[in-house]
């Protein structure tokens, strides 16, 4: 096997073992690497009704062939578990260091089991594995955290780490990297705190091997050079996704007062250019020449990374429209290591259940000082609002009461990321079936929405939505790449098959790329299906009833809202597409299709699968 280190990295943290396990070439011929690792380990090694956050549940950092080659924007890694906010299948990616250390170190994925006794670094030095006390770094901040162990470890060190938020078991608490860029939104922080893990660190000293090293280093660099000659390749260096403030204001579908409008009056001073006039500098993720991580200094003098999502969720759906006081948000949250979206998302609920009087407290829409302090009550679970908001925005509603279930916005449990949906129902289609809950990374089908036309419900979508799923939450997720450079800048996919050849030497097609997404994406769905048994159903992939039924009543789509027979209808239709039954459960012909016998065997004791 080249271009894979076929090695995993198994550590219990109940026992202080770490053992090195070979893989066979079938795996990564079938799964690839990433989330495709992730969800077959996950599959394979939890049994059904694991508490997410109990030792028997499992963390998984994954990789993929490409990761940390030089080629465009290859230092992404998977983190995974089970899902503490949603309860199914859970994971996200970072740009980190830490995915070129981890190959570096010889593993392409580390499984990390069971529970330290104490809080705990740990130091993955090539074969080596170190369990060090670390109590001095327990409730210290993402960021303290990891200028400690880079002053130990140096800065070409990879470091993984939670903040106070994961620390406490915040259900949408996130794993932080590099300043700020966090990953794992359905609470990977929150698993990796019940683990009593406060940071791992990855030193590798080898050198990655590719199938074909010289034609590999000649591609990657040509990569390199292509990027740089895209039309839009300065304008994203500019402002990275912080211009979709504006286009996502002129389409009305910003976000705004918990998912009420698709409008904010104060939009321009949220947007792109504001954010040009306070920028200080690019950061990025490893391997990138198209960084896109926006710093500005914020209201408190901090440094703050700002992109669309953070910004849209703290500031248009929460009603902020000042945008260095968004920055400050955005600091703290990243600092305490919450989800910016989830954590936008419960804050919104939150004024809305203070405007209502469900709540006793009052959270006025836009209150910075209010807001902030509201953020750190969540991460430390203060008082009873923040315990009740720590727990995610679905079991808020439960515990609010007073109809709050209608605009409670989730899907599956996970908060809708920062896209409005009242008049996009390929979106909302694309928020209902992915593979972790309401989030927009694997299937960003709004732009191509919006030119194909807001009213239709029809095939075509359809198809988007599902070609989108396969590449981007597919074939990126499992080579492990950025998928910016192909999606915001035009580096077009058949690099991609390229890349993997030179580095493996296996020749994979555009399809069988597909084949293989549609295989984890099966086995994800797979997931959720055998821990919700009979209680699943096509109500699982419908989006909130707000966009049903609270109509827009701003901006050129006020009066309209999403049309639920024709949702429904274009859902059924997908799940005749996928291969399917009308519950949204694979059939155990689709699932046998791509060699998932043991999840059609598993499946078929908890609900009856159709043929
Ligand atoms: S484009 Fe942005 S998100 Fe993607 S690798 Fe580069 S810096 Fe990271």
């Amino acid at each position: 096997m080249v271009g894979w280190t076929g090695k995993f990295l198994r550590v219990n943290l109940s026992k202080g073992k770490a053992v090195a396990e070979a893989y066979g070439a079938s795996v990564a011929r079938d799964f690839l690497g990433g989330r495709g690792f992730a969800a077959k380990i996950l599959w394979e090694e939890l049994g059904r009704g694991v508490d997410p956050l109990s030792p028997e549940n499992k963390l998984i950092f994954a990789a993929g062939p490409l990761t940390g080659f030089s080629l465009p924007s290859s230092g992404k890694l998977v983190v995974a578990s089970k899902s503490p906010l949603t309860g199914g299948y859970g994971d996200g990616n970072i740009g980190t260091i830490a995915a070129v250390q981890m190959r570096k170190a010889d593993y392409d994925a580390v499984i990390i089991e069971g529970r330290a006794k104490k809080p705990l670094v740990l130091v993955i030095r090539d074969e080596n594995a170190e369990f060090l006390e670390a109590k001095d770094l327990w409730e210290l901040n993402s960021f303290e955290t990891e200028e400690r162990l880079t002053s130990i470890y140096g800065r070409t060190a990879g470091i993984l780490c939670i903040g106070q938020a994961g620390e406490n078991l915040v259900k949408y608490a996130t794993i932080v990297s590099q300043e700020g860029r966090a990953g794992g939104r359905p609470g990977m922080g929150a698993v990796m705190g019940s683990k009593v893990l406060k940071a791992v660190v990855f030193i590798g000293s080898h050198d990655l091997q590719a199938a074909y090293p010289k034609e590999m280093q000649e591609l990657g660099a040509e990569a390199y050079r292509e990027v740089l000659t895209k039309p839009n390749y300065s304008f994203w260096k500019r402002q990275g996704t912080m211009s979709t403030i504006e286009w996502s204001q002129e389409n009305a579908v910003l976000p705004s007062c918990n998912y009420r409008e698709g409008v904010f009056g104060k939009a321009q001073t949220i947007g792109g250019f504001a954010m040009e006039k306070i920028k200080v500098s690019n950061r990025g993720c490893p391997q990138c020449n198209m960084t896109c991580g926006n710093i500005v200094k914020d209201s408190d003098r901090k440094e703050s990374e700002l992109d669309y999502e953070n910004v849209a969720m703290l500031g248009s759906n929460i009603g902020l429209g000042d945008l260095k006081q968004v920055a400050a948000l955005n600091r703290v949250a990243d600092e305490y290591g919450l989800d910016t979206i989830s954590l936008g998302n419960v804050l919104g609920f939150a004024m809305e259940a203070s405007e209502k009087g469900l709540i006793d407290q009052n959270i006025p829409w836009g209150g910075f000082k209010t807001t902030k302090a509201l953020i750190k009550d969540i991460a430390y679970r203060s008082g009873p609002l923040g315990e009740t908001l720590a727990e995610g925005v679905r079991s808020a509603s439960e515990a609010v009461g007073g109809g709050s279930d209608r605009w409670a916005m989730h899907v599956k449990g996970l908060e809708v990321s920062a896209y409005d949906c009242h008049t996009a129902p390929a979106m909302a289609l694309a928020y209902g079936t992915s593979s972790i809950g309401a989030h927009h990374k694997d299937a960003w089908v709004i732009s191509w929405e919006v030119k194909a036309g807001r009213e239709s419900y029809n095939a075509r979508k359809v198809d988007k939505v599902i070609e989108l799923q396969r590449i981007r939450g597919g074939v990126f997720e499992c080579l492990t790449v950025c998928r910016l450079p192909w999606i915001e800048v035009g580096l077009e996919l058949e690099w991609y098959s390229r890349f993997l050849y030179a580095a493996t030497g296996l020749e994979m097609s555009l399809d069988n790329l597909n084949t293989i997404a549609d295989r984890v994406f099966n086995l994800t769905r797979a997931f959720w299906v055998r821990e919700y048994g009979k209680k699943w159903g096509s109500h699982m992939d419908v989006p909130p009833a707000r966009w049903f039924e609270d109509p827009l009543t701003k901006g050129a789509f006020e009066g309209r809202s999403l049309d639920r027979d024709k949702y429904n209808n274009m859902l059924q239709m997908y799940y005749r597409k996928r291969g399917w039954d009308e519950r949204g459960i694979p059939r155990k012909s689709t699932l046998k299709k791509l060699g998932l016998e043991d999840a059609a065997s598993q499946l078929g004791g908890r609900v009856k699968l159709a043929e």
